[in-house]
């Protein structure tokens, strides 16, 4: 309030992509931005309405949460109480409330990251780093490439669509703004005000990383979205529930050619949780992909 500090992400920005339900009341219905259609509901009754609404499949997700936590597709209405008890039990808070989607049965999807940053002119101006291309497994990233070959149609809507969002939220620095896409057609799902984790590829994919793209853009600095090689990333898995853990066939992975891994120092694994990433380039996205996947297969997280 006092105007001497500058608060990133802004405190709107927070506020409304932490919860669901703000980014896509902002998205749909301020913005006008295409979307599932969707509901809220904060009982199963009104699960069972909003479904009589948007049909089936649908995707039922905690209001809260993230990484595909407490997120189901619902194909019948037999399904339907199992899918209200793991949102209840999968929320980051229990707040009782849901959305419901309408499944998109899209062709691929994508991340844009969106660079706000002070430009030449010394206003913010927005860039766009090339399209990443992701798999999500249960809701959770489990692989991601850039570039992610797009239609010059497809590729202008998508970044219409996140610079207006991006836009909208204000402040500076990256964000990642996921979006599906069918044919031409683009469809917004959320945003993130700061670094993606299917952005982890740029470690090696570009001049500079998505991290170092938000330092700069926070320190006022100019930022630089080259793309220096295709790329890929390919998720480690915990596989074991273990303290302490170390990990075997590092070394295997490391003699994968243009290959790196990031282990995430975490104190303690879970089968799902998600342990390192291995990120590869390669002089095509398809061999990246190969040799990030080969290199995450031979890391194992061992008690
Ligand atoms: P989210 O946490 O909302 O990013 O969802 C995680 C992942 O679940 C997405 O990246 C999609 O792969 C999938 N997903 C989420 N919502 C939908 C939807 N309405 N239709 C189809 N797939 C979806």
């Amino acid at each position: 309030e006092r105007g001497d500090a500058v608060v990133i992400p802004t405190a709107r920005a927070t506020q409304l992509t932490m919860n669901r339900e703000g980014i896509r009341r902002l998205a749909a219905e301020e913005l006008g931005l295409p979307t599932s259609p969707y509901a809220f509901a904060d009982s199963l009754a009104e699960v069972q309405a909003a479904t009589d609404r948007i049909g089936f499949p649908c995707v039922i997700k905690p209001v809260m949460s993230s990484s595909g936590k407490g997120q189901s597709t619902v194909r019948s209405a037999e399904d339907l109480d199992a899918a209200w008890d793991y949102a209840m039990a999968g929320g980051r808070v229990n707040h009782g409330r849901v959305i419901v989607e309408g499944f998109v049965d899209f062709d691929y999807e994508i991340t844009q990251l969106t660079v706000r940053a002070v430009g030449e002119s010394g206003q913010v101006e927005t860039s766009f780093c090339e399209p990443i291309g992701h798999l999500q497994e249960a809701g959770d990233y489990i692989e991601s490439w850039q570039p992610q070959q797009m239609s010059a149609v497809a590729l202008a809507s998508a970044r219409d669509v996140a610079e207006k969002v991006t836009t909208a939220l204000g402040g500076r620095g990256i964000f990642g703004v996921e979006l599906f896409l069918k044919g031409d057609d683009v469809f917004f799902s959320e945003v993130s005000p700061r670094p993606h984790d299917t952005g982890l590829v740029t470690l090696r994919t570009q001049r500079l990383s998505e991290f170092e793209l938000h330092a700069r853009a926070i320190l006022g600095l100019p930022v630089d979205t080259t793309l220096t090689s295709p790329g890929a990333s390919a998720v480690i898995y915990g596989g074991v529930e273990a303290k302490g853990i170390g990990f075997d066939g590092v070394a295997e992975a490391l003699a994968v050619p243009e290959t790196d891994l990031r282990l995430f120092g975490k104190p303690e694994s879970f089968t799902r949780r998600r342990m390192g990433v291995a990120v590869s380039t390669a002089a095509d996205v398809p061999t990246a992909r190969d040799r990030a996947r080969e290199a995450a297969s031979k890391v194992r997280p061992v008690g």
